[in-house]
C-alpha cells in the first residue's frame, strides 16, 4: 500500500530532522524572490538561522494578501524562463491568485498524488475518470498527471455533461473516480433520469475533495455508488491535491509532512494550539522550487489528530476541513458555519441531496432560510407529513445552530447548482431591495 514505503514511514525524530534540512533550503530559494527578499531580509534572517522546526516561528506569516500585492511576479524565485506551468486559484474569495512551477515542481507534484492515490488502493489496472475541470483550476490537472504516474488508464473527461460522463463509465468501466461531493450527489439524478443503477457500473472508489462535505455526504456518496470514498485536501497555493489525504482507515487525511510543514493556529491571536484543538492551518512548502511560500495562511479550520493512525505512517492526519475562517456567518448575533447546517440536514434520510442557505433581511430583523430538496417519495405523501418534517428538521436545526431559520421544502432537482465547488450561503443582507412588482 506504500508507494514510497520509505518515506510514508519515516520515524518522526527523522522526517522532523529532514523537514529542518528542506527548510533550510527552502528559505534559501525564497531569499531570491523579491518578497521574501524584502520581508526575510528585512528581518536578517537567513538560511543558518535555520536550525530547529522551533525557528520556523521567526518568519512571518504569508497571507492571501501578500500573493496579491506580489501578483504577478513577487513570489518569483527562479528565472523565468525555468517556469513551465502557472495555475491559478478558482478566487471564490476575491480575484485569483497565480502560482508557478518548474518541471521539477510538476513532477514532485505528481509523486505525491500518486502517493495518496496509491496508499488507497488504486493501481495500474485501474480505469480512473477525472470529473474534475481542466485548466487554471488544479483539481484537473494535478490527478490527471498523479493517476498517469502510477500507470492507471486515465480519461480526462473534465468536469460537467453529466450524461457523458455516465456513458464514459459503462463503455470503459471506470473503476475510479475524481469528484466533488456536492456534483456526486448531483450526478444521482442523472443516473435516474438515464434509469441507471451507480451500482451496477465497475466503480469501486471516488477521491472527493476541492470543497467541505460531512461524514454524512461521504456516506451518501459510498451508499448510493457503492463505493470508498477518500477525502482529497489541497489548495492552489500548495500545488492543489496532494497534500493531505485519507488512508484506508478514513480518520482524517495525512499531511505529507516531507514536503509540507504543518502549525495550526488560534486565527485570532496567531498562537499555535494544540492538537486535538480546532484552528487555522498553516502550510510551508519544503520543496517547491519556483514558489516557495512560508507559513501560508490558508484560511481552513481544522484539527490535528493527537495519536499516530494504524496504517503505520508517521505523517500527522488533520480532521475534516470545517470551512474557511470567512464562510462562517453572523445571524442574530450567532456564528453558523454551513458545515453545522448540512450536518443536521444529512441525518434526515428524508431530505434531498442538495441545499442552499440563504440570508435575508426581514424588516429590522435578519432571517435565515434554509431551502432544502426532499426527497420525490415524501411528495406524495401529503401536506401533514411534509409540515412534521419541516418541524423536525426546524427544531435540530435550532439545537446545533441556536437560531431557528425558516425551512422550506424545494423538489429534487430544484435548486441550482453547477459542476463546480457548491455555494452554500447566499447573503442578501446587503442588497438595497426595489418595490415588488
Ligand atoms: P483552490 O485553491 O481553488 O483549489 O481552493 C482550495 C480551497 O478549497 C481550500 O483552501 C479549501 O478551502 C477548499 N478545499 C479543498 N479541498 C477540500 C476538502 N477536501 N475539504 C474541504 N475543503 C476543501
Ligand atoms: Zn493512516
Amino acid at each position: 500500500m506504500f508507494w514510497e514505503r520509505e518515506v510514508e514511514l519515516l520515524p518522526r525524530e527523522e522526517l522532523e530532522a529532514l523537514q529542518v534540512k528542506r527548510l533550510r533550503e527552502t528559505v534559501a530559494r525564497a531569499l531570491s524572490s523579491p518578497h521574501y527578499g524584502k520581508v526575510l531580509g528585512g528581518k536578517g534572517i537567513s538560511p543558518e538561522d535555520i536550525r530547529s522546526l522551533e525557528d520556523l516561528r521567526r518568519i512571518p506569516f504569508t497571507t492571501k494578501e501578500d500573493l496579491r500585492r506580489g501578483f504577478p511576479y513577487g513570489f518569483l524565485a527562479v528565472p523565468k524562463d525555468e517556469v513551465v506551468r502557472l495555475h491559478a486559484s478558482s478566487g471564490t474569495t476575491g480575484t485569483p491568485t497565480v502560482v508557478y512551477h518548474t518541471r521539477r515542481d510538476l513532477e514532485v507534484w505528481a509523486d505525491l498524488v500518486a502517493r495518496c492515490l496509491y496508499m488507497v488502493g488504486m493501481r495500474k489496472e485501474d480505469v480512473f475518470q477525472n470529473m474534475m475541470s481542466y485548466g487554471l483550476f488544479t483539481g484537473g490537472l494535478g490527478l490527471h498527471y498523479g493517476a498517469e504516474r502510477i500507470g492507471a488508464l486515465v480519461i480526462p473527461s473534465g468536469a460537467g455533461n453529466s450524461r457523458r460522463q455516465i456513458t464514459l463509465m459503462r463503455q470503459f468501466g471506470t473503476t475510479a473516480i475524481h469528484i466533488i461531493p456536492s456534483y456526486a450527489l448531483k450526478l444521482l439524478e442523472t443516473f435516474q433520469e438515464m434509469g441507471l443503477d451507480p451500482k451496477e457500473m465497475k466503480l469501486r472508489m471516488a477521491f472527493v475533495g476541492a470543497e467541505p462535505h460531512t461524514e454524512k455526504v461521504r456516506r451518501r456518496i459510498e451508499e448510493a455508488y457503492g463505493i470508498d470514498a477518500f477525502n482529497s485536501y489541497g489548495l492552489s497555493e500548495m500545488n492543489g491535491p496532494g497534500v493531505a489525504f485519507e488512508c484506508p482507515y478514513k480518520e482524517g487525511m495525512h499531511v505529507w509532512e516531507d514536503s509540507y510543514i504543518l502549525e495550526v493556529i488560534d486565527p485570532e491571536t496567531l498562537e499555535p494550539v494544540p492538537d486535538g484543538e480546532e484552528g487555522e492551518l498553516v502550510l510551508t512548502t519544503l520543496r517547491r522550487e519556483a514558489m516557495p511560500l512560508l507559513r501560508y495562511r490558508t484560511g481552513d479550520l481544522a484539527f490535528v489528530y493527537p495519536d499516530p493512525c494504524p496504517c503505520g505512517r508517521t505523517h500527522r492526519r488533520i480532521s475534516r476541513i470545517k470551512g474557511r475562517t470567512d464562510d462562517m456567518f453572523i445571524i442574530k448575533g450567532v456564528n453558523v458555519f454551513p458545515m453545522q447546517v448540512e450536518q443536521v440536514l444529512m441525518a434526515f434520510p428524508e431530505v434531498g441531496n442538495n441545499y442552499v442557505i440563504v440570508l435575508e433581511k426581514a424588516g429590522p430583523m435578519d432571517e435565515m432560510v434554509v431551502r432544502i430538496e426532499v426527497r420525490e417519495e415524501l411528495l406524495g405523501g401529503g401536506i401533514r407529513k411534509l409540515e412534521e418534517l419541516k418541524e423536525r428538521v426546524k427544531r435540530a436545526l435550532r439545537e446545533e445552530i441556536l437560531v431557528t431559520p425558516k425551512v422550506e421544502f424545494v423538489e429534487p432537482g430544484g435548486l441550482p447548482s453547477g459542476e463546480g465547488k457548491a455555494v452554500r450561503v447566499i447573503d442578501r443582507r446587503s442588497e438595497v431591495r426595489g418595490p415588488r412588482s
